[in-house]
């Protein structure tokens, strides 16, 4: 017999997962935590192994799974483009059909489903900043594309298993996210910066760096994850989860010099197909169905996250 909450992570072992699954084992919940180990790796949650509560799974999620769970939070998906786009194909196999898997486990099971999605649905926005229920602008042949399209269509189908199964279902739209337990060769530019900083090898800051993003911290975006699978049965998403606080890149390289000290310099490389131009949450849903406002300021995010990367840098395994 179980009294506990079972709940199901699929890329728990990756960056955003491994937190997740720490703050759920926190309240008490099970934690299954379901990874093909693409980015993630043992070791983000190999303080985990010892509880009684956790179990971890190699598995992929292209494939159908057969546990019995109360709730799945979906993640399983590369989320930086160096990875998603090292084989696209997969890429949008493991969002579609890794969606269909686990939304069929899910109505199997009668669970509640919370679906990863991103910013990326709204590709290279025309609004800003970017409310629920503006369309995007994605290109679908572009090399972002299997990424955007493929969580696009993964929001479809959640939609589509809520009208037409009634499926319990949580759509969450994250915007850019970083601290420690990024994968630090990822390319993300909040890890490739503190990595090339720490290094004292040159920031490659790509185009002009007059591009923006608005970044948050972790430990924000899991207590806003948790609060929207909290949300009634009624309420589905899609929800936008960031820090509204936008900066260019070039101010997060400086920012990151200012950090890290040492004698890098910055660097200009050319800018990567379909790279948006601007990008910031509106959270004004967030606020008013949650209560949520992220609490961690960038310049405090910035040095847990060096702080992290120095300890990987000072046991040599960076
Ligand atoms: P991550 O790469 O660290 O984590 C993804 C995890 O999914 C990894 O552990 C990986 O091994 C696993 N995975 C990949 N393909 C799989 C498959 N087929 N089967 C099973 N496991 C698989 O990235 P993250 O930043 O932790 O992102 C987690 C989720 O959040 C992703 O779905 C991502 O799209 C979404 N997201 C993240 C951000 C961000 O800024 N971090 C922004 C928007 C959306
Ligand atoms: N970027 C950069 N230098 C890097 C890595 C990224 O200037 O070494 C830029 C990238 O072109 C983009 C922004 O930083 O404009 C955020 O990139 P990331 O890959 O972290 O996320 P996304 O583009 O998916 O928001």
């Amino acid at each position: 017999m179980h009294l506990k909450n079972r709940v199901l992570v699929t890329g728990g072992s990756g960056f955003l997962g491994s937190f997740l699954c720490e703050r759920l084992l926190d309240e008490g919940n099970e934690v299954m935590c379901v990874d093909n180990f693409f980015t993630g790796t043992r070791g983000n949650v190999a303080h985990l192994l010892s509880n009684p509560d956790f179990e971890l799974l190699r598995h992929d999620v292209t494939f159908p799974l057969y546990v019995e769970v109360d709730e799945i939070y979906n993640l399983a998906c590369p989320a930086s483009p160096i990875h998603y786009q090292h084989d696209p194909v997969q890429t949008t196999k493991t969002s579609i059909h890794g969606a269909i898997n686990m939304l069929g486990l899910a109505k199997r099971v009668k669970a509640k489903i919370f679906q990863a999605s991103t910013s990326e649905v709204y590709g290279d926005p025309e609004i800003h900043p970017q409310p629920e229920d503006y369309l995007g602008r994605v290109n679908p042949i572009g090399e972002r594309a299997c990424y955007d399209e493929g969580k696009r269509c993964a929001e479809t189908l959640f939609f589509d298993y809520y009208r037409q199964h009634g499926l319990r279902i949580k759509v969450c739209r994250i915007f850019n996210t970083y601290g420690p337990r990024m994968h630090p060769n990822d390319g993300r530019v909040v890890s490739n910066f503190i990595v090339q900083a720490l290094k004292g090898k040159p920031i490659t800051v790509y185009g002009d760096g007059s591009q923006t993003r608005s970044f948050c911290y972790v430990d924000d975006l899991v207590d806003g994850m948790i609060r929207l699978m909290g949300t009634p049965d009624e309420f589905t998403g899609p929800m936008n989860l960031g820090n509204p606080d936008e900066f260019t890149i070039l101010e997060l390289a400086e920012n990151v010099l200012k950090l890290v000290g040492g004698s890098s310099q910055i660097v200009f490389k050319p800018l990567p197909g379909d790279d948006p131009r601007q990008r910031k949450p509106d959270i004004t849903l967030a606020r008013k169905t949650i209560g949520w406002e992220p609490t961690v300021r960038l310049a405090d995010g910035l040095v847990r996250t060096v702080d992290y990367f120095s300890g990987l840098m000072s046991r040599g395994v960076i």
